[in-house]
């Protein structure tokens, strides 16, 4: 129910747990982050509280500058720490983190097992990062366009590959998403309040858009690839 994401120059592990505190609110029963460490891509989730995953990253911290997190309301697959997110492929060089539903997730799933896919969880999510390891051929931006265009239904995303581990990628259709511009450093989220604390400067995503952050910039572009050139808005919250 909540996403939040992060690349740039500091440890990344705290950002993304203050962030997902600041979408509690929306309700959730099960939380996780994903992080690229020396080790590669690295998860830490847990069922329940965040003071939960709060302790697992305690007790195991992942050091890292880029990173996402989530915290899951379930709509597909009970409320566990298999189900909650981020979800990633058989070889772990892909993690995603999902708000929504995708409606034709089993018809997919289906297809993915007859190529000999594993599938860990009992999520519609799960899909989403299986297609993505499918379609990756050393570009990630378009594994994730050719993923989303196999998508119906209600998606904000965000995703990280250990094999580009200079870029964070952020998808909305039908579920909020936001992305922060700072200097040295992007974020992505899926409300104000979880990157108000970092930069007053927001995009605003519209639905049918994505974007492509790196440490130094943000890019918008169409599901198609198109490139959008979008006005930052400045936030005057207090
Ligand atoms: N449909 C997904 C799931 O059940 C995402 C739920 C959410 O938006 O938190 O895992």
């Amino acid at each position: 129910c909540g996403i939040v994401g992060y690349i740039g120059q500091n440890e990344t592990q705290q950002i993304l747990i203050n962030g997902l505190q600041k979408l509690e609110y929306r309700g959730y029963d099960s939380a996780g982050i994903a992080i690229i460490t020396e080790q590669g891509l690295e998860v830490t989730k847990a069922e329940g509280r965040l003071e939960r995953l709060e302790a697992a990253g305690n007790e195991h911290p992942l050091v890292g500058t880029v990173g996402i997190g989530h915290t899951r309301w379930a709509t597909h697959g009970k409320p566990s720490y298999i189900n909650s997110h981020p979800h990633v492929d058989n070889s772990e060089n892909f993690a995603v983190v999902h708000n929504g539903i995708i409606e034709n997730y089993m018809q997919l799933k289906e297809q993915l097992i007859s190529k000999g896919h594993q599938f860990n969880s009992e999520t519609d999510t799960e899909v989403i990062v299986h297609l993505i390891a499918e379609h990756y051929n050393g570009d990630l931006v378009q594994a994730v366009q050719q993923t989303i265009k196999q998508l119906q239904g209600a998606f904000a995303l965000g995703v990280l590959s250990s094999y580009e581990p200079d870029k964070l990628i952020a998808v909305r259709q039908a579920s909020p998403l936001i992305v922060g511009v700072g200097s040295k450093a992007q974020y992505i989220g899926s409300d104000i309040p979880a990157i108000l604390e970092h930069t007053r400067d927001i995009y605003i995503l519209e639905d049918g858009e994505m974007a492509i952050l790196t440490v130094d910039a943000v890019q918008i572009m169409s599901f198609a690839g198109e490139v959008i050139s979008k006005e930052i808005e400045r936030m005057e919250w207090d």
